[in-house]
């Protein structure tokens, strides 16, 4: 057997923490908290409390994350779950070596209130340290209505930092949302949030992502999602169509045969030759995308405001659409 290095290596030392039913949870060191993204990112940083994510979508994108650890089989990233040590203490003092202006995303390659976080609240730990910074830019990403639990923090780290919680919604359908994303909680309780979040001031809005082609992109289907986001108080909806690595390809294919094998032929034509659509797709879904939100009074993205330019007022009230 080669030796294992690296991330590999403290993947194999972790300790395990607890096992329920498949899923085992385990706690991993960890050298650095925030990780530099690529340059055409809209935010400089990403923060995952956690490696792996319980919730098992059939799209997840994030699977390439466990490779690392040496576990190449895309299932152990829904089954082997790792929190990561000693995280306020590295993320305090890595903040201090970072532009205050730079955009820090919080649950890029994991969902940062997937069960684990019940037991473990890494996420919550991490929000407290933000919640004592001032003049930060962070937003939040996850499909879990557990984010409302966190209302008081998050409610203290948008007096003084710029603040954003995206929802992910893919489908109102609820057999639908449950094939696709098995473990994760109704669409209605992710739209319950949205509402909690925004009555609390939260600049909160709802991402469909990722858009699946003859799946979720109907206009139909977009329309009644912005329509639910609206009414539970979203502010923008976003959307990009589905980004389909090889890692993602080994879950994702043998889903479609197993779900809608009618789709497995023009899926594999679409991803023939990229992870990524081609520039036909992509401009229609944006053109279908921007009526919805004309029709619905949503922005696209959250808006963009200096921290300083407001005292004390809650964020949401201040920039009403
Ligand atoms: S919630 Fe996000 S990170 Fe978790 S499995 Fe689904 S797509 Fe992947």
């Amino acid at each position: 057997m080669p030796e294992l290095i690296g991330i590999a290596r403290m993947a194999a030392q972790s300790a395990l923490m607890e096992a329920k039913s498949q899923v085992e949870y385990f706690e991993i060191g960890a050298h650095s908290i925030l990780n530099r993204t690529k340059p055409n990112m809209p935010f400089r940083w990403t923060i995952n409390p956690y490696r792996g994510c319980e919730f098992g979508c059939q799209y997840c994108y994030a699977r390439y994350t466990h490779e690392f650890m040496g576990m190449p089989d895309g299932r152990d990233f829904e089954f082997k779950i790792y929190a990561k040590a000693a995280a306020p203490e590295i993320l305090r003092r890595e903040l201090r070596g970072i532009d205050r202006a730079d955009g820090i995303a919080l649950g890029t390659a994991t969902d940062p209130y997937q069960p684990a976080e019940r037991r473990f609240a890494r996420t919550r730990a991490i929000l407290e340290v933000f919640a004592a910074e001032k003049g930060r830019r962070l937003s939040i990403t996850t499909k879990s209505s557990l984010v409302t639990r966190d209302v008081d923090l998050l409610c203290e780290i948008a007096r003084r930092n710029v603040l954003a919680v995206n929802i992910t919604v893919t489908t109102l359908n609820r057999r639908l949302a449950r094939l696709m994303e098995p473990r994760a909680p109704r669409p209605d309780l992710r739209l319950g949030a949205v509402g909690t979040l925004a009555q609390a001031g939260i600049i909160t809005g709802v991402f469909p992502n990722p858009i699946l082609p003859m799946i979720t992109d109907s206009e139909e289907s977009l329309d009644a999602l912005a329509s639910a986001a609206r009414q539970a108080g979203a502010q923008y909806f976003g959307g990009g169509p589905l980004f389909l690595m090889p890692s993602a390809q080994k879950i994702f294919f043998p889903f479609l045969e197993s779900r809608f094998p009618k789709l497995v032929r023009p899926y594999k034509r679409l991803y023939a030759h990229s992870a990524y659509l081609g520039p036909g797709y992509k401009e229609e879904l944006r053109a279908r995308l921007a009526r919805i939100r004309e029709r619905h009074g949503l922005a696209s993205a959250p808006v963009d405001y200096r921290p300083e330019q407001w005292a004390g007022e809650e964020q949401g009230t201040l920039f009403p659409l």
